[in-house]
């Protein structure tokens, strides 16, 4: 369809662990899907206005199983397909408990989702708040493989991220345990850009870090205007205004 955001073809990450893109903001959003012989996972299915019809044959290109989705927080651009999937057959969503997704069938809170797909272990986890009050990562374990982590907007690639709604001290520890995990999850998949590995997790914490640190000075040296900032701060104006907005809202 003219004008709505296109899906292309499932590509293979790592034998049963597969990714697109839709447009989607201002990059293109990374679509995940991982193939048991019982099951399936997607992962942030897209945009609400997105060809929907394009995104379920693309994944029936790959697989017939019954299909699971997990979104990995509750930003439109990540979970607008949910009820377009509900109404075709998708029985299970999961979202966290506090991502406020509406369309979402199962709510994520302390407790790791261990999904047995059949070959594949899927584990969704809350690592701590950051992107949002509501993050999940899909961690992929199998046999003989290296595991794979799809983390949503809490790694970004190619551009800034989004604090709008972040939670910024936090971000910076559930980084830190992203990267303590990579040692069984050596390649990471971000919500946007290309994938990842350690050292870029590592890189990305040390910068908001440095933001931090940066922004918290500025609120103490100019109470009145931080935004003095923001040239200095290791992002775009925009994210820059965003996070010392929430650094000074105490988030
Ligand atoms: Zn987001």
């Amino acid at each position: 369809m003219a004008g709505t955001p296109g899906i292309t073809p499932f590509t293979r990450v790592d034998d049963d662990v597969f990714m697109t893109t839709v447009d989607g903001g201002v990059t293109p959003l990374n679509i995940g899907l991982v193939v048991g012989s019982r099951g399936a996972v997607l992962i942030d299915p897209g945009p609400d206005g997105g060809d929907h019809d394009a995104l379920l044959a693309a994944v029936r290109q790959v697989t017939d199983a019954e299909l699971i989705v997990v979104n990995t927080h509750g930003h439109g651009d990540h979970i607008g397909a949910n009820a377009y999937l509900r109404e075709h057959g998708v029985e299970r969503i999961l979202a966290h408990r506090e991502a406020e997704v509406a369309t979402a069938t199962e709510l994520v809170g302390q407790a790791p989702v261990v999904l047995d797909l059949g070959g594949p272990e899927v584990v969704v986890e809350h690592l701590g708040r950051g992107h949002t009050d509501g993050d999940l990562v899909v961690e992929v374990s199998r046999e003989g493989h290296d595991g794979i982590m799809f983390c949503g907007d809490l790694v970004r690639e190619g551009t800034d991220p989004s604090f709008r709604d972040s939670h910024p001290e936090e971000w910076v520890r559930t980084l830190g345990r992203i990267w303590s995990m990579a040692g069984t999850c050596s390649r990471i998949i971000p919500g946007h850009g290309q994938p990842v590995d350690a050292d870029f997790v590592a890189s990305m914490r040390r910068r908001m870090e440095q933001g931090h640190t940066l922004s918290r000075q500025a609120l103490r040296d100019a109470v009145t205007d931080a935004t003095k900032a923001i040239p200095i701060l290791p992002y775009g104006p925009e994210e820059s205004r965003e996070l010392i907005s929430r650094l000074r809202a105490g988030h």
